[in-house]
Parts: structure tokens; C-alpha cells; sequence
């Protein structure tokens, strides 16, 4: 965009001179169009389990007399599984929302544990039921890190949920958390040439969060669209409950804590997703100093 202003005088009578600015609104028009694209989707996703609600409800009011009490049951359960769709729908939006809106968020140091055990308290009789172990393997003293109970507690719940969504019977799941790069921590004098990997992974020591399952997998074709917002893998659409929403929300809540979600899959053999947290001194001068080492 070109912008042209007048210059004046102070008396402001006399013409000096014009000015131009030259804006570039590639990203504004860039994401204003993310936007619109997002509030189509959001409405078309809302408008399908609506239009199931009132179609089953319509039916069951008009033309119930008709019905059979099997086929009566049949309809408010179709009604009533689509407004829990819905529910989940509107709840994971508002969750995207309040991620995108300007509110801070505030890290304060935690302790990691606790919180991937409460997820694994709400999994363990749904686990039980499938037939899924749950292990969560850790370091009994594991390193403080800076991060946001809620939203934390929110990354596990997804995680953990799809994980199980898409174990067999039978299956496992395991959960790992353990310092990275972990010779820094464990080994403070080596040197870059007893660990070469340590140059090339991150420089500031985090804690590394792992959930690994032995579930369908996702293929390739597929992993590259997997935080996009509603992306389901064609099967899951079908057979899961989900919006879509979940994976873009752990994302979310990740880049506010600096970090990335990544993931590995292979179909048939299982999924894991990993990511890394800032220590709780992330900033302090006893880890600068490991980080110029590294
Ligand atoms: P949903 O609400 O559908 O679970 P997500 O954004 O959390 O939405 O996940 C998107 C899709 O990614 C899922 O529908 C599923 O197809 C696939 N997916 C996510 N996690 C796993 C997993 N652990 N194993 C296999 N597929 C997965």
C-alpha cells in the first residue's frame, strides 16, 4: 500500500512537499484471509451436528406418533451424541480463541510430574476398559520447569486422549520426561567433542516430554497435515469422536512456551509425540554458562 501525506509549513498555508510511505501488508492481508478462512470453517463445522440436532428433533416432534419407541430411542441418541459435538466444538474454539487473543500468559516454575499424573488418573478406567497399559517412566527428581499448569495440564489431556483414541486393545502407552539435552545437566564438564549431538540439538537444557503409543500410526501423506485446524485422518472421521481442534490447541499452548510440537509415526506400529520445556532458570547464569560450553 502507498500512502501519500502533504507536508506543510507551520503556519500550515504553504505546500513543502509530499511524502510517500510504502507499507507492505503482505502479512495483515495474509492473515486476515486466515481468518476468514478459519470463521468459514468454524461456521460449516457448527452448521453440521445444528442441522443433524433439528432435523432428528424435528422428526421425533412432528411425526413421533409414527416412530417405534426403538426408533424413537434410536433419534435422541443420534440428537444427544450431536449436541456433545457440538459442546466439544464450541469449547475447543473458545480454547483456539483464547490462545490467538493478546492475553499473557503467565510461566511460573512447576513441577511437570504431578500434572502428567492427574492426566494419567483421568485416562487410567478408560485405559483399563480398553485394555491399554499406561507407564509413565521418568527420573524420580526431575528438574522444575517454567510453564502454565492449566495449559500444560490441557497439551497432556489432549495428547493422552488422542493416544488412547487410537489404541487397540491390548495396546500401550508410555510416557517418558527426562532432561535435553541430558548430558549438560548429568555430565556439566563434557565437552562438545564427547557429545557431538549436543551442538546440533538445543542449546539451552529443557525437559523433553515423550508420549509414544502402539496405535494405528499416521501415515505420511497424512502427518504433514496434522496440526492443521480440523484435519482428521479420513478413518478417525468416521470412527472417533473429535474436532480436529485438539492437535492445533497443543501447538498453540506449546509456542507459548517457546517450544514445538514434533511427532514420528508409523502406521500400524504407533505414534510419538515429543516436545521440550524451558527449565525453571532457563534464564539463570548457571545454565548460560553450560550453554556457552555446549
Ligand atoms: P481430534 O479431535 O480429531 O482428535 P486432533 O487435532 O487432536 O483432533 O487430531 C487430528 C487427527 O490426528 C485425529 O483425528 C487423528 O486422525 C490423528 N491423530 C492424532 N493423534 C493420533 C495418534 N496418537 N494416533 C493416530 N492418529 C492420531
Amino acid at each position: 500500500r502507498i500512502v501519500l501525506q502533504s507536508v506543510r509549513d507551520a503556519s500550515g498555508e504553504s505546500l513543502k512537499g509530499i511524502a510517500m510511505t510504502i507499507q507492505d501488508l503482505t502479512r495483515e492481508v495474509e492473515l486476515n484471509a486466515a481468518q476468514s478462512r478459519f470463521i468459514s470453517n468454524v461456521s460449516h463445522e457448527l452448521r453440521t451436528p445444528l442441522c443433524n440436532i433439528k432435523s432428528y428433533v424435528e422428526t421425533l416432534h412432528d411425526m413421533g406418533d409414527l416412530l417405534s419407541p426403538e426408533e424413537q430411542k434410536e433419534f435422541l441418541s443420534i440428537a444427544n451424541a450431536e449436541t456433545d459435538r457440538l459442546s466439544r466444538l464450541v469449547t475447543d474454539v473458545l480454547d483456539l480463541s483464547r490462545l490467538e487473543s493478546d492475553r499473557v500468559w503467565q510461566l511460573e516454575p512447576m513441577d511437570l510430574a504431578p500434572a502428567i499424573e492427574q492426566t494419567l488418573r483421568t485416562y487410567r478406567l478408560n485405559a483399563e476398559e480398553k485394555g491399554v497399559t499406561l507407564i509413565f517412566a521418568s527420573d524420580q527428581h526431575l528438574p522444575r520447569v517454567r510453564g502454565n499448569w492449566d495449559l500444560l495440564l490441557q497439551v497432556f489431556d489432549n495428547l493422552v486422549g488422542n493416544a488412547l483414541k487410537f489404541t487397540q486393545v491390548g495396546g500401550q502407552l508410555l510416557l517418558r520426561a527426562y532432561p535435553w539435552p541430558d548430558h549438560c545437566l548429568l555430565d556439566p564438564v563434557a565437552s562438545p567433542d564427547d557429545h557431538p549431538s549436543c551442538a546440533l540439538t538445543s542449546p539451552l537444557p529443557r525437559l523433553r516430554v515423550e508420549i509414544a503409543d502402539s496405535g494405528c500410526g499416521i501415515s505420511e501423506a497424512d502427518q504433514a497435515r496434522i496440526f492443521e485446524r480440523f484435519f482428521r485422518v479420513e478413518n478417525a472421521v468416521h470412527t472417533e469422536a473429535g474436532t480436529g481442534l485438539g492437535l492445533s490447541i497443543v501447538r498453540g499452548i506449546l509456542e507459548k512456551h517457546g517450544s514445538q510440537a514434533r511427532m514420528a509415526s508409523e502406521p500400524g506400529v504407533g505414534t510419538t509425540f515429543w516436545f521440550d520445556l524451558p527449565l525453571e532458570d532457563a534464564d539463570g547464569d548457571e545454565l548460560q554458562v553450560q550453554v556457552e560450553r555446549s
